[in-house]
Parts: structure tokens; sequence; C-alpha cells
């Protein structure tokens, strides 16, 4: 099948790709003009577990290109997937630009029937306008042509969105008609082959079922994080309490450990979308406005305990950051806790030395040269005359480290676990002083 996907981002890349694995013709369009170069050269703007070979086999087999040309696009797919930026507008609802941008390009350049399936993440209604943005730009010209709008949204895991893809636990598929429901369950088919995982609905619910399923999760960590707060106030350790609390299968373990914050593109932005929404049709969400404040306070544990450990005293003092993406196997930085920390420390004339396996490059690009950063070739490196060391992303590498070495590189043996991945009897053993989120303090 023949398959347009607008942007060229986290989630119009691999649709694309993985789109072609299946034997499907796609073209991916994006407006920036350096992407669609890099991926002509066969370089993957971001960095995504298995999607670089993929975008290789599929390019050289014929299968996916890329193109900056609209026109180009819109004539190629009778599916026109909508995957560009949903970034929150000002008061917190999502900036909804680029969406209907694509909608009046469709409009503008089509001429036979289009299937327009919105994979972006969007408000409750958002169908509606970009049916009303094609519609427009339709009779402007004076065309006549069928098209079907359909609310398809995505819910792949950067750091595993192929396999998210490629094995989805469900497909929602939001529509008014039978006939496109039938369209996209053959484009889906080859995903759905073990057990049927489509499941379709009317499109306002297709569209509410994005933001409820990143709200739930958003809740589940907030939850977590309140607890470890009070866990930390009673002397109660967090650990414990999560291994009891998973085992009631009405809880289970997943998406339940506390840490510094939940960050990236989705969570914070549609958390606050949803809120907005509500707000926009009368209803105060309070929960959700609690999750929120919950996470915000939370981006700053880390920094209030290196504050109280050093007495206040952090002027001058350097700082070891292992990790910096806001969650393992991304170089995404989008929110992550890891600027609120730095910013923080910055302020308090701190310097920071900081590695991370893939997110170094996008921190660069951010906060450009600065002599209170230091981006360090390796884990090792960063520990290079620090006052203690600030374990903030739980990549592979940092799980189980040389610690003796850790303790001969730092200043002081004083290690912040911001994920909780170490076992304080073991770091006291070690001669740590050794603080993590919910846990009493040892050493
Ligand atoms: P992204 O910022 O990585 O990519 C968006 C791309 O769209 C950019 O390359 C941009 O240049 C391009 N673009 C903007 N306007 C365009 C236009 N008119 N025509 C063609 N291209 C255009 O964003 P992303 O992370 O892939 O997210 C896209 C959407 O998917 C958002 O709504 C997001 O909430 C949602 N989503 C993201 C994830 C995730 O993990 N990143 C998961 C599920 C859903």
């Amino acid at each position: 099948m023949n398959v347009t996907i607008f942007g060229s981002g986290y989630v119009g890349l691999v649709t694309g790709t993985c789109l072609a694995e299946m034997g499907n013709d796609v073209v991916c369009v994006d407006v920036d003009q350096r992407k669609i170069e890099m991926l002509e050269r066969g370089e993957i703007p971001i960095y995504e577990p298995g999607l670089e070979s993929m975008v290789h086999e599929n390019t050289a087999a014929g299968r996916l290109r890329f193109t900056t040309d609209i026109a180009d696009g819109v004539a190629h797919g009778l599916f026109q997937f909508i995957a560009v930026g949903t970034p929150p507008d000002e008061d917190g609802s999502a900036d909804l630009q680029y969406v209907l941008a694509v909608a009046r390009s469709v409009g503008e350049h089509m001429d036979d029937y289009k299937v327009i399936i919105d994979k972006s993440t969007v408000p409750v209604g958002t169908a509606d306008r970009v049916r009303e943005a094609v519609s427009e730009t339709l009779t402007r010209r004076g065309a006549e042509l069928e098209f079907d709008v359909v609310s398809n949204p995505e819910f792949l895991k950067e750091g595993a969105a192929i396999d998210d893809f490629m094995k989805p636990d469900r497909v929602i598929v939001g529509t008014d008609n039978p006939r496109t429901t039938e369209l996209l369950r053959a484009l889906y088919a080859p995903f759905n082959r073990n057990h049927d995982r489509l499941i379709a609905m009317d499109i306002r619910s297709a569209e509410l079922t994005k933001y409820a399923a990143n709200a739930m999760l958003a809740t589940k960590i907030s939850f977590m994080n309140e607890l470890s707060n009070l866990a930390d106030r009673l002397g109660a350790d967090i650990e414990a309490v999560r291994n009891g609390i998973g085992s009631d299968p009405r809880i289970g373990y997943s998406f339940i450990y506390p840490g510094a914050g939940y960050g990236g593109s989705c969570f914070p932005k549609d958390v606050k979308a949803l809120e907005r929404t509500a707000r926009d049709v009368g209803y105060e969400a309070e929960l959700l406005s609690a999750v929120e404040a919950v996470n915000d306070r939370q981006k700053s544990v880390l920094f209030n305990k290196l504050h109280a450990h050093f007495g206040g005293a952090l002027a001058g003092r350097t700082i070891a950051l292992w990790g910096l993406a806001f969650k393992p196997n991304t170089d995404d930085m989008r929110e992550a806790p890891a600027r609120v920390l730095m910013e923080s420390l910055w302020q308090a004339g701190a310097r920071v030395r900081a590695f991370d396996p893939e997110a170094m490059e996008e921190t660069h690009r951010i906060y450009g040269e600065r002599d209170d950063l230091a981006l360090v070739e390796g884990p090792e490196a960063a520990l290079e005359g620090a006052d203690a060391l600030v374990v903030i992303t739980e990549w592979h590498p940092f799980r189980s480290p040389d610690f003796a070495l850790v303790k001969e590189r730092l200043k002081q043996p004083v290690v912040f676990d911001g994920r909780n991945i170490y076992d304080p009897a073991y770091m006291a053993g070690q001669g740590f002083t050794y603080y993590a989120i919910g846990r009493p303090p040892v050493g």
C-alpha cells in the first residue's frame, strides 16, 4: 500500500520505517530540510535502538524515501499520516498549528480519495478541525474530493519504539465509518497477526484514549514519588513498600518506580493538555493538577538532598552526573529531570561534570559551551575531582559500576541515586555515604 508520513521525528520515522518493513511503499515528508538531507545520506537524526539498520534496508529496497516536497508526498499515499509535533502552547493546550498545516497541505494537493490519519497526540475534537481545514482548502480550490479522517494515536516508547510498533499492545483506530476501519485493519494486519489487537471506536474516544493512557502512567509515577517523600520523612523504605504493594495483582509491579520525576516529550505536555481540555469544558481536573505539581516538586528532590548534605555550601563544588536523557536508551532531553538539577546546581554556583551514553550532543546543543558544564568521555571521567556522584538516568552501564574506582576518583565518597538502582547496605559496606529516593540514607 502507498503510505505518506508527515513528520520524520521519533513517531513519524519509526512509523514510516516499520510500515516499509512490512512491504508498503512509504514516503516520509518533513519541512526540516536538514533532517531530510541527513536521512537521504543514511544518517538518523535521533537515537533509537534498531532504527538505523531498518532505515538502511528499506531505503535500499526502494520501499522508503524522504522528501521535503509536499505535493509529491500528498500525491503518493492513499494513507496520509500526520505525525508532526504538538508542543504545549503557553496556556498548556496542545499547539495544533503543525497538524492543521499538514491538513491544509493535503487539501491543497490531493486529487483523489485520501485517508488522513492523526497519529500525533491531539486533543479531543482535533479530527473535526482537521476535516474542516481540508474541506475549506478543497472548497477554495473548487475541488470536490472525498476523504476520511481517522484518529490512530501512537503508544510507542522512545528507546523501545521499533519493538512497540512491530508488536503493539493495541492499535487504537477511531473512525466514523466502517470503510476506514477496514482500510486501517488491512494496513495494520501484519502487526496484528498473533491475536486481534485492533480496537476500533469512535473518533473522540480514540483521541481521549491516548491522553488517558499517558495521564494514568504519569499518575502512577507521581503517586509513588509522593509516597517516597512520605517514606523519607517517616523513616520507611519505599522500595520495600513498592515490593509489598506490587504483589497485589490489582496494583502490579509495572511502572511503580519512584525516582527523580518524569520527563520527556509526552507525559508533561499531555497531562497539561488534558487538564486544559478539562478546563475548556468547565471541569477542574484536580487529580491531573496534583500529578503535575508532584512531578514538578520531585524534579528538585535530588538538588534538595545535595543542598542538605553540603549544608547549603554548593558554590565551588563539582558534581558528577551520570545520565542526562530523560530516560535510558534515548537521546531525548525534553523536560529531563537532569536539566532541572543542572540548572539548580549552576544557580547555586556548582559545576557539573556529566556523562550520558547518547544525550551529550543534545545537551551541548541546548546549553552550548559553558564553564560550569564539562561533558566528558565516560562515566569514570565524570568522577574526576567531583565532590559527589549523582545518578539520574538508569542506563545499564551505570547499574553495576566498579565502586572501588568510583570511591577512588571522587573527592568524597558520596552518591545520590535518583533511580534507586543501588543496594543501600552494599553501598554502606563499600564505605559510601549513600542517598536514594524514599529510602533512609546510609553511611
Ligand atoms: P518530533 O518533534 O520528534 O518530530 C516532529 C517532526 O514534524 C519534526 O521533524 C518537524 O520538522 C516535522 N514537521 C513539523 N511541521 C511539519 C509539516 N507541516 N510537514 C511535515 N513535517 C513537519 O515529534 P515526535 O516525538 O515524533 O512526536 C510527534 C507526535 O507524536 C506528537 O504529537 C507526540 O505527542 C506524539 N507521540 C510521541 C511519542 C514519543 O515518544 N516521542 C510517542 C507517542 C506519541
